[in-house]
């Protein structure tokens, strides 16, 4: 048997298998809402196959938009085939895509209790903590899974490298304990490229493609890698509550993919450098990169350190405030995994909505390192922490207290 072609194979080649034969060479966008019906029963049987979760019949129809869109599935074809799933399923959203997920195992099934293993993303935390989706929340250490499950505990909730202290956790392990509890795993950070949660066991692997994927920050989506079972579970709850990704995002998500494998490597080698270099620096206390970690994970779990780095100013609040606004070359915005650097304040953005026992440190800084030259992005860092020890650098006007 020939042996699997390489993820950048892949990655370039995935759901464009059919194009040479339906003769062209880049994937065609369907903007269609609705489509032809063959006869009514025919037309009847595709509604009924994917209104419950199934895929369109042989010679049926996709119906509505709301249910099947053959870009989107293009895209939900390739990133499977990057996750080593069996399907994926895509969303307009990653919040959406995390809503589906937790009403397809918990309040669905009369499972309502969510454990999960904070840090997570600042949205997911606020979604979990409002109950909107008829949830309970309970957060334990990954150590304590199987000690914390309920009787009604329908899913598990963890994030690896997780947002901002960019802590691993041991996937394989966390499933071990959960038992018959489906995990989840927020990849965002890892992508596919560095870590296969499914390989490790996980039920689900959940992207915001906005970030990553997408690569551009141009598109918003999301995307849940699992098997076909799964998947027949997601597909009727995003119909129902119409969280279909668009197709045009679709198209920008796919056509960013074959970059994917590039792009990440990259990234991750120039933040390893700059991981490194801030250690050295007088103003900086903390550098938390998984790379520097020394974690058993890494290499294993992980194939390297990802691109995502955070530091803990000596100078707290003040210093990070300073340090954001003066650097140049990366951009002060939230959202990551682009081609551009960028950098936040985590406590006062992205993890606002957290609870205050789990708040990020006042004085950490969260970075997205991009496609710029690493040397770029050192000089940088280098002018904005030496503006703070000497005072040059000026407090923002009106900056935010946390
Ligand atoms: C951004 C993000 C999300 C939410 O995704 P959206 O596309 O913004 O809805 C979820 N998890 C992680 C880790 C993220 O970074």
């Amino acid at each position: 048997m020939a042996r699997a072609p390489h993820t950048d194979t892949v990655a370039v080649h995935a759901g464009r298998d059919d194009l040479t034969e339906i003769g062209v060479h880049a994937p065609p966008i369907d903007l269609s809402t609705t489509y032809p019906l063959p006869d009514v029963e025919l037309g009847g049987d595709s509604y009924e196959a994917l209104a419950t979760g199934g895929t369109p019949l042989p010679g049926g129809s996709n119906v509505y938009a709301r249910l099947w869109n053959p870009t989107v599935a293009r895209f939900e074809e390739a990133l499977a085939r990057l996750e080593g799933a069996e399907a994926a399923v895509a969303f307009s959203s990653g919040m959406a895509a995390m809503t589906a997920a937790l009403l397809a195992h918990t309040t669905s099934r009369a499972r309502p209790h969510v454990l999960a293993v904070r840090p997570l993303y600042g949205g997911t935390d606020h979604l979990l903590a409002s109950g909107l989706l008829g949830t309970e929340v309970s957060y334990c250490e990954a150590s304590e899974i199987s000690s914390s499950l309920r009787p009604d505990t329908g899913l598990v909730v963890v994030e690896t490298p997780a947002n901002p202290t960019l802590d691993l956790v041991d996937i394989a392990d966390v499933v071990a304990q959960a038992g018959s509890v489906p995990v989840l795993v927020d990849n965002t950070f890892a992508t596919p490229v560095l870590q296969n949660p499914l390989a490790h066991g996980a039920a689900m692997s959940l992207h915001s493609a906005t970030k990553y994927l997408g690569g551009h920050g141009d598109v918003i989506g999301g995307v849940i890698a699992c098997d076909e079972k799964t998947a027949e579970s997601l597909r009727p709850v995003r119909a129902i509550t119409g969280a279909i990704l668009h197709p045009l995002a679709a198209y920008l998500l796919h056509r960013g993919m074959p970059t994917l494998p590039l792009r990440v490597r990259a990234q991750q080698a120039t933040a390893a450098t700059i991981a490194s270099w801030l250690q050295t620096h007088p103003a900086v206390a903390d550098v938390f990169y998984p790379g520097l970690s020394g974690s058993p994970l890494i290499g294993s779990q992980m194939r390297g350190g990802g691109a995502m780095l955070a530091l803990r100013l000596r100078g707290g609040y003040d210093a990070a405030t300073r340090v954001a606004s003066g650097l140049r070359v990366f951009s002060h915005a939230v959202s990551l995994g682009g081609v551009d650097s960028l950098v936040q304040h985590p406590a006062a953005l992205t993890h606002r909505p957290v609870a205050s026992e789990a708040k990020p440190d006042a004085g950490i800084l969260r970075f997205s390192i991009g496609l710029e030259h690493v040397d770029d992005l050192i000089d940088d860092l280098a002018q904005a922490l030496d503006g703070i020890l000497s005072g040059a650098v000026p407090e923002r006007v009106g900056a935010m207290r946390v």
